[in-house]
C-alpha cells in the first residue's frame, strides 16, 4: 500500500462543536452490532412517523433479493422537512437561493416553504397527478427544485430528477422509462456564460418520444426572460399556475416502502440505472447520515455544491439538512465564474458554515492558486466535504490547509446513488483524519474487502469493497428490471452488496478507494488501483489532473497508460520522462507507464466523473463497442482524444 501516512488527531479542531465523544462512538458502534433492531428503530425516531414502525430489516439478499425497513410504519416525507419544524422555527429560512448575476439572495422560511410547497401540491393534484405516478424534474438550481420535489413527496407521487445538460435524447429514454406524466421544467437559464434552453429540449424530447411517452403536462418556470413557445392545453406558467391555489395540502399518507423517488446514476462504468428508493428507510438514513456528518447547530448554513439531478443533491442539499432543521443553499453559480473564486465569494456572502463539493472541483479550485482562495476570508466556514471520486492527499491536504486554513476538518464520503446517503466518512472533531482516506463506515454497517479468489480479507489489505448487511437507505431495485439489480449488486458475493468499487483498508481500519473494480490495473500480477497512480501525479502541482487505465499487453497482461492534463501556466513543461518518473518513484517500476498522453480534457459524464473505461478504449486505439455514451457530457472530447492518441502512436512507429 501506498497512501499517506499523515495523521490529523480529532483535537485539532479548537472549538469544534463535536456530537459525541470517541467512547461514545464507540458504543453507538458496539450497540449497532449487538441489537441493530433496536439501534435502527432508535435511528427512525429522527423523524416524524404518522404511525411508527415497529419492525427494522425484514428483507433479505438471497434469492430473489428483497429489501424492505420499517415495514409496517406510515409516513409522509414532507412533514419531516417542513410541518414539524413550524411549531419552534417556522421563521428561520429553510433554503437559501443565490442566482448568478443577482445582487440579492432569496430567504425562504419553513412558513414560507411550506406555502409554496402546499400550493403546488395542490396543483399537481389538479393536474390529475396521482400517488405512485412519475414527475420528471428538470430544472436549474432554483428553489422551485426544492419545492417540486416537495411537493411531489406530499402528494405520494414519485419524483424523477433530471440533469438539465442532458441531450433530447437523454431526456426522453428517461422520461420513457419512468413513465413520467408530467413534467416541470424551466424556460431557458444561464450556467456561466452559456444559456441553457430547458424548455426547447424537453419539447424535442417529448417529439422524440411521441407515442411512447406518457407526458400529458408541463409546468414551466420562467427563471430568465427568454421566451419560449408554450403548447396550449399541456404547458402551463408555474407562477402563474400554481399562485390560484390554496397554502394548504393534507399530505398523503404513505407505506415506509412505498416508492419516493427514482433517480438515474451518473453512467460511469455504463447505461446509467434507475434506482428506486423508498419513502421511510430513505429519509431516516438522509437524516441520519447528514446528522451524523453534517451536524446543523442553529445559524448553520450548509452549501453542497452539487446538481439537485444526483444523489448528493437529493441528500445532501434538500432531504438531509430539511430534516435535520438546518438552513441550506442552493445556487447556479460556478466556481470561476465571471470571476475566478466565485465560490469564496459567497461562501463570505451567505456566511456558509458548511461547505460540500466534488473532487473535480477542488481540483480545479487548487488550479487557481492560493492567492485566489487568500484574498477571500473565509472564516464563516467550520466543515469541509468532499464526495464523488477519490480525493487525492495533495488535494485534500490543500483544500484543509488553504480553504480550511486547518481550522476545519475536511469529510471524505465515499457513497453511490444506490447508498443514498454517507456510507464511509468521518465523524468530525471525533475521529483521527488521514488525508487521502474516506474514514470508516457509520456506525451500524458491516463492509469487507474480498479478493480475487472469494475470499474475505482480515485486518489491513486490499479487495472489492462489499457490504455485509443491509442498510435503511439502502436501494431497493432498478426500475423495472429487478433482476438486473440483482446480478448487478448480490451475485459477486452471495449475501452481499458489491458497491462495484476496490479499496485498502489499513491497520487502523481505515479505507482508501482506488478506483472502479473494473479499472483495477493488473501489472505481471501487480494490482493497481487508477486512485494510486492519479495521486502519485497530483503530487506535481504543473498536472491539474490525470487519468490512468490499464491497457492489453503481451507480456505483462496489461500495460499502464495515463492520460494527463498540464496545467495552463505550465503548458509544455511537463515531460513524459518526468511523468514516468514520478510514478515509478511513488510506486515501484513495475508501474512504468506504456503510454503518456498530454491533453487538454478527459471524457466525463454529466455529473463530472472520468469515464475511464470510455477511455481504456482510446488507449487501445478500438474504435468499436464503445458501450453507452448517453451520460457523456461533451462527445467532442472524445474524438479529440482518438486524434491525439492516433497521431501519437503513428508518431512513435516511426
Ligand atoms: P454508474 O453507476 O452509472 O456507473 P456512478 O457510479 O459514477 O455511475 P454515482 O452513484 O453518482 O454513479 O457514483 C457513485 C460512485 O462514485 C462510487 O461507486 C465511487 O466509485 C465514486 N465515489 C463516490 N464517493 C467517493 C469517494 N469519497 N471516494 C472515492 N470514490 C467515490
Ligand atoms: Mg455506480
Amino acid at each position: 500500500m501506498h497512501h499517506n501516512t499523515k495523521v490529523i488527531p480529532a483535537g485539532a479542531y479548537v472549538g469544534y462543536p463535536t456530537i459525541m465523544t470517541p467512547q461514545q462512538l464507540e458504543a453507538m458502534r458496539e450497540y449497532a452490532q449487538r441489537d441493530p433492531k433496536a439501534f435502527w428503530l432508535e435511528q427512525a425516531d429522527r423523524i416524524h412517523w404518522h404511525r411508527k414502525p415497529t419492525q427494522a430489516f425484514t428483507g433479505s439478499f438471497e434469492g430473489d433479493v428483497s429489501i424492505r425497513w420499517f415495514e409496517d410504519g406510515q409516513l409522509n416525507a414532507s412533514v419531516s422537512c417542513i410541518d414539524r419544524h413550524l411549531t419552534d422555527r417556522a421563521d428561520q429560512v429553510a433554503l437559501i437561493s443565490h442566482r448568478e448575476g443577482r445582487q440579492d439572495v432569496e430567504k425562504i422560511t419553513y412558513a414560507t416553504l411550506h406555502d409554496r410547497v402546499c400550493q403546488l401540491a395542490n396543483a399537481l393534484k389538479h393536474l390529475g397527478v396521482e400517488k405512485g405516478q412519475r414527475v420528471a424534474i428538470c430544472l436549474p438550481m432554483v428553489p422551485e427544485a426544492a419545492i417540486a420535489m416537495l411537493a411531489c413527496a406530499r402528494i405520494g407521487a414519485v419524483h424523477v430528477v433530471l440533469f438539465g445538460g442532458f441531450s433530447a435524447e437523454g431526456i426522453a429514454e428517461r422520461l420513457v422509462d419512468s413513465g413520467a406524466v408530467l413534467v416541470i421544467t424551466a424556460n431557458a437559464a444561464s450556467r456561466g456564460a452559456k444559456m441553457v434552453p430547458f424548455k426547447e429540449t424537453m419539447d424535442k424530447a417529448l417529439e422524440k418520444s411521441k407515442g411512447s411517452h406518457k407526458v400529458h403536462s408541463m409546468l414551466v418556470v420562467h427563471t430568465s426572460s427568454e421566451t419560449v413557445s408554450m403548447q396550449s392545453g399541456r404547458d402551463h406558467d408555474f407562477h402563474t399556475y400554481v399562485k390560484e391555489f390554496g397554502t394548504e395540502f393534507t399530505p398523503v399518507i404513505m407505506d415506509a416502502e412505498d416508492p419516493f423517488f427514482m433517480l438515474y446514476t451518473s453512467g460511469s462504468t455504463g447505461k446509467p440505472k434507475a434506482i428506486v428508493h423508498t419513502c421511510g428507510g430513505y429519509l431516516v438514513w438522509a437524516s441520519y447520515t447528514m446528522g451524523m456528518v453534517y451536524t446543523h447547530k442553529p445559524g448553520d448554513v450548509l452549501w453542497c455544491t452539487a446538481d439537485v439531478a444526483w444523489i448528493t443533491g437529493h441528500t445532501s442539499v434538500l432531504y438531509g439538512p430539511l430534516a435535520n432543521g438546518g438552513t441550506t443553499m442552493i445556487s447556479d453559480s460556478l466556481p470561476n465564474y465571471p470571476v475566478p473564486g466565485r465560490w469564496w465569494d459567497l461562501i463570505d456572502q451567505c456566511k456558509v458554515t458548511m461547505f460540500f463539493t466534488a473532487p473535480t472541483a477542488v481540483r480545479a479550485l487548487m488550479a487557481e492558486g492560493d492567492d485566489v482562495v487568500k484574498r477571500r476570508d473565509l472564516s464563516t466556514l467550520r466543515l469541509l466535504g468532499v464526495a464523488g471520486e477519490p480525493t487525492s492527499p495533495d488535494g485534500w491536504e490543500w483544500y484543509h490547509d488553504v480553504v480550511g486554513k486547518g481550522r476545519c476538518p475536511v469529510a471524505d464520503t465515499w457513497w453511490q446513488t444506490e447508498t443514498a446517503g454517507i456510507m464511509l466518512g468521518p465523524i468530525p472533531g471525533v475521529q483521527t483524519l488521514k488525508p487521502g482516506s474516506a474514514s470508516t463506515p457509520l456506525p451500524g454497517l458491516s463492509m469487507s474487502l474480498i479478493d480475487q479468489n472469494g475470499a474475505v480479507i482480515e485486518g489491513e489489505g486490499e479487495g472489492g469493497l462489499f457490504i455485509n448487511a443491509s442498510w435503511p437507505g439502502q436501494a431497493r431495485t432498478i426500475w423495472g428490471d429487478h433482476e438486473r439489480f440483482r446480478q448487478t449488486y448480490f451475485t459477486m458475493s452471495p449475501g452481499r452488496y458489491f458497491s462495484g468499487d476496490a479499496a485498502q483498508r489499513d491497520a487502523d481500519g481505515y479505507y482508501w478507494l482506488m478506483g472502479r473494480m473494473d479499472d483495477v490495473i493488473n501489472i505481471a500480477g501487480h494490482r493497481l488501483g487508477t486512485a494510486e497512480v492519479e495521486d502519485a501525479l497530483a503530487e506535481d502541482h504543473r498536472i491539474a489532473e490525470s487519468a490512468a487505465v490499464g491497457v492489453a499487453h503481451g507480456l505483462k497482461g496489461q500495460g499502464l497508460a495515463v492520460f494527463v492534463i498540464v496545467r495552463k501556466d505550465a503548458a509544455d513543461e511537463v515531460t513524459e520522462k518526468e511523468v514516468s518518473q514520478l510514478i515509478v518513484s511513488k510506486i515501484g517500476r513495475y508501474a512504468a507507464p506504456e503510454a503518456v498522453y498530454f491533453v487538454p480534457d478527459l471524457p466525463r459524464t454529466r455529473s463530472g466523473k472520468i469515464v475511464r473505461r470510455l477511455l481504456r478504449k482510446i488507449a487501445e486505439g478500438q474504435t468499436e463497442n464503445l458501450g453507452d455514451l448517453s451520460s457523456l457530457n461533451d462527445m467532442s472530447v472524445v474524438d479529440m482524444l482518438y486524434e491525439r492518441v492516433m497521431g501519437q502512436k503513428a508518431f512513435e512507429q516511426k
